[in-house]
């Protein structure tokens, strides 16, 4: 019995060996590190944007930002977060978009995010994921579009808290997705409840959909031809 025991466990172990390569080849995916800052001071925010909830919205990217076959294609690793009150005097003025009473303007945000040196604030050798309050003449603070950009190798992105732990379409892979390069695909006959691809967008007319179907064989290549450009634009010191 005590043999028999022993050879299970030899062929489970020869059995692990054989599938290796893939377990390696997961593991060969580049990693990018999150910096997270939670620049809204909205109470609601910041009871939502919590130590354990910034981990998930990580654990939510690996999960979420695949291609449509299911395969990873980069992974995410969280790194480290600021919370409001430790960056409110923070001499970064991207620090005022938190909770700002006017439209969102990204040239805007790219600006104050290009020209601010606070290591607090911007973290330079990490994707940086702003949670904030957004805003909008339509629906005021109940407003919650999020976005992404590249900027130039150096992405970031602002999140707005309502859609944080995956709130309505999608909104972390479908940022990230701008992140690294994608644009938007124009469904115009989706409503909300249409399975979709992950940058559908409602453009005009129409919806963007759930955003559960992944990245396409020309995404999946955009976000790969930007991930070492990303990668070395990060890694400088
Ligand atoms: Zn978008």
């Amino acid at each position: 019995m005590r043999e028999y025991a022993s050879k299970f466990f030899l062929y489970t172990w020869l059995l692990m060996v054989i599938f290796q390569p893939s377990i390696v080849s997961a593991e060969n995916l580049e990693t990018f590190d999150v910096h997270f800052s939670v620049l809204s001071n909205n109470p609601n925010a910041k009871a939502k944007a919590t130590l354990s909830q910034l981990k998930e919205e990580v654990n939510i990217l690996n999960q979420y930002f695949i291609a449509d076959d299911g395969r990873s294609i980069v992974k995410f690793r969280f790194k480290s977060v600021t919370f409001y009150d430790d960056l409110k005097n923070s001499s970064c003025k991207i620090v005022d978009l938190g909770d700002a009473r006017r439209a969102f303007s990204l040239d805007s945000a790219t600006v104050l995010f290009n020209h601010c040196q606070d290591r607090k604030v911007k973290d330079k050798n990490a994707i940086n994921i702003y949670i904030f309050d957004e805003y909008n003449e339509r629906k005021g603070f109940a407003s919650a579009n999020s976005y992404g950009k590249r900027n130039l190798n150096r992405p970031f992105i602002f999140l707005d808290w309502h859609r944080l732990n995956h709130n309505v379409q999608s909104p972390e892979e479908h940022e990230m997705g701008h992140a690294f390069g994608l644009n938007h695909i124009c469904e115009p006959t989706a409503t909300i409840k249409t399975s979709t691809n992950i940058m559908t967008s409602a453009c005009k007319g129409g919806s963007g959909g759930k955003r559960n179907i992944g990245f396409n064989t020309a995404q999946v290549r955009t976000i790969m031809h930007y991930v070492p450009l990303i990668k070395a634009q990060l890694a400088q010191r």
